[in-house]
């Protein structure tokens, strides 16, 4: 169901004047289109289906009914999301709302210290936002219990019911009280229909708003794709690294890639910084917060970066790895072009890729436009590093002689050495 008429204002949705004051306060004077449709049924109780594409305020769009009924409802809410940096960015955006208004919040994830987690919950919090792993912990170590729980948001729905998560899922679904017993309310920009049905034992008759079907994308985000030989995909970024002025988030399939790429984008000259699973939660942290500031221009990261992180003004999305599925592709290039700005993505697409990419295009229902491959830097040849094995990070220009392999084999094949030193310079850098 859409409603073609645009929305003046947050007024008529049924929110509280508390939270209207907040909400302008904010500087948001428009509610988006699914802010519009959802709000109103979801401050009714109602349970609510949202999809919407990336970038276009669902989190407001659960979060701001969710404040207001736990003023009316007794019991708390529990929000359910896939990673840690998404747990903690929904918790700040639901805070700039509720907080002025007494709203209490515990953030549990993996990761961070379970006794401050504990004293959060000590605090008896409205709304506890949470990923699987860590409040599977705090349940089976009774720190929490979920039997008062009367809003339950899935937030990115489709990853949290995938296969991925469903053993999780299940045992937090037991913990909840039964749908007729809660408010259930899905967001996400995808939500295949195989798991949809699933999702609907678990609501009473949801209503189903979407503002565009699933798997549209982020429709200011232009899409370019390269067909290009695994082996040129390094020397390929580099080209689009020297023709980017802006932030640009580059996705990888596996965590010792992306830990490899970052190393050679670094011997471009770039300043970058790597967000995978096998960082610390300070790591992660201290690379995405420098990606926000702008102390590393580059991002290299798995897809844990796919999905809901809201870092405005991303210029560039590079899939240097197509995602092992479609849907990844719409989130992982709405990491740009975010509340109206316009962004940009580029694909590398590997010769023997062209049935993904097609699958990518039936998801999208968009033929991708494929550009012709321009000239590339030569390939650059060994050593990665120096003799004494520092990597000539600043001295790279395309006229430059050396500083990194060009490829991924190379580093490779450069001696442990090599690799532990740079581990320490990982580990100083950090420190300063
Ligand atoms: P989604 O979850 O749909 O990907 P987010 O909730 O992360 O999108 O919101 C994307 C951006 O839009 C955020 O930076 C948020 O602050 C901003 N935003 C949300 N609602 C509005 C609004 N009504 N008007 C303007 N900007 C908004
Ligand atoms: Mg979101």
């Amino acid at each position: 169901m859409t409603n073609p008429q645009p929305a003046r204002s947050f007024h008529g949705l049924g929110i509280a004047p508390r939270l209207l004051e907040q909400i302008a306060r904010l500087g948001f004077s428009e509610p988006t289109p699914i802010q519009q449709q959802a709000i109103p049924p979801a401050i009714d109780g109602k349970d609510v289906v949202g999809i919407a594409q990336t970038g276009t305020g669902k989190t407001l769009a659960f979060g701001i009914p969710t404040i207001q009924r736990l003023a009316q409802v007794k019991g708390r809410a529990l929000i359910v999301l896939p990673t840690r940096e998404l747990a903690q960015q929904v918790d700040e955006a639901l805070l700039r709302v509720g907080r002025a208004i007494g709203l209490r919040t515990a953030v549990l994830i993996g990761g961070a210290s379970m006794y401050g987690q504990i004293k959060q919950l000590t605090r008896s919090p409205h709304l506890v936002i949470a990923t699987p792993g860590r409040l599977i912990d705090h349940l089976e170590q009774k720190r929490i219990r979920l039997g008062d729980i009367r809003i339950l948001v899935l937030d990115e729905a489709d990853r949290m019911l995938d296969m991925g998560f469903a053993p999780q899922l299940r045992r937090i679904l037991a913990a909840v009280p039964p749908p007729a017993e809660r408010q259930t309310m899905l967001f996400s920009a995808t939500i295949p229909d195989a798991i949809m049905q699933i999702a609907r034992n678990q609501m009473r008759l949801p209503v189903r708003i979407e503002v565009a079907r699933s798997g549209t994308a982020a429709e200011t985000v232009a899409q370019e794709v390269f067909v290009v030989p695994k082996q040129d995909k390094t020397r390929l970024l580099e080209k689009i690294l020297l023709q980017t002025r802006g932030s640009v988030l580059v996705f990888m399939r596996t965590k010792h890639t992306a830990k490899r790429l970052t190393r050679l984008v670094k011997a471009m000259g770039h300043t970058a910084a790597e967000l995978h699973a096998n960082r610390t939660l300070s790591q992660r942290r201290a690379a995405l917060d420098g990606f926000k500031q702008g102390i590393y221009r580059v991002l290299v990261a798995t897809d844990i970066a796919a999905r809901g992180i809201d870092v405005t003004g991303i210029e560039l999305v590079v899939n240097y790895d197509l995602p092992s599925v479609a849907e990844a592709y719409v989130h992982r290039i709405g990491r740009t072009g975010r509340a109206g700005q316009v962004g940009k993505a580029i694909s590398f697409v590997m010769p023997d890729q062209q049935r993904d990419l097609r699958q990518i295009e039936r998801l999208i229902r968009m033929t991708l436009k494929v550009s012709r491959l321009p000239e590339l830097p030569p390939a650059r040849p060994k050593p990665a590093f120096e003799p004494q094995g520092r990597p000539r990070r600043s001295s790279f220009s395309p006229q430059s002689r050396g500083g990194y392999a060009g490829s991924f084999r190379q580093p490779q094949r450069t001696a442990r050495f090599g690799r532990n030193r740079h581990r320490r310079r990982g580990r100083l850098h950090q420190r300063h």
